[in-house]
């Protein structure tokens, strides 16, 4: 059997707009707070792409979609993991599991957690248990511990199996 590993990291700034919606794996998380950045900023997205295009050896998302391009102004992240999700399986490759570890101080994620999780099976047709999500604080250090921003990190394993070696 043919694996793969990945790691995607990414951050966005915290921003008080109660006007745009802070976006989570897909999962809008009601209040105040959201995340600053030229797409809709889901860092959970950012960091799971990413996560998928380092194992496939496919660059990364920034590449794929430019900050500096207009066409990905509020850009819909679910849009960037359907497209690495797209070069995976042209490459006919498969998920075998997700690990996602979110990094903040707020918003507090727990009654999320399941939710988040759902929307990854979801839209990547995976079974639960396939998903593995987790958050962190900075325990008040630095600048995710005074709540500017939200990081993420996920990783992913990638399997071709043998009857479906191209
Ligand atoms: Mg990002």
């Amino acid at each position: 059997m043919n694996m793969r590993v990945g790691t995607g990291l990414d951050f966005h700034r915290l921003i008080q707009d109660p006007e745009r919606p802070l976006l989570l794996g897909g999962v809008e998380i009601p209040g105040d707070l959201a995340l600053d950045g030229h797409s809709d900023a889901d860092v959970l997205l950012h960091a799971l792409s990413d996560a998928i295009l380092g194992a496939l050896g496919k660059g990364d998302i920034g590449e794929h979609f430019p900050d500096t391009d207009a066409r990905y102004k509020n850009l819909d992240s679910t849009k960037i993991l359907h497209h690495a999700l797209d070069a995976m399986r042209k490459e006919r490759y498969e998920i075998s599991n997700v690990d996602i570890t979110l990094i903040g101080e707020r918003p507090r994620l727990h009654p999320y957690r399941l939710l988040i999780r759902e929307s990854l099976m979801f839209q990547m047709d995976l079974e639960l248990v396939q998903i593995g999500l987790k958050a962190t604080t900075t325990e008040k250090m630095g600048a995710l511990g005074r709540a500017e921003g939200l990081g993420c990190i996920a990783s992913v394993l990638l399997y071709r199996s043998a009857g479906n070696a191209g």
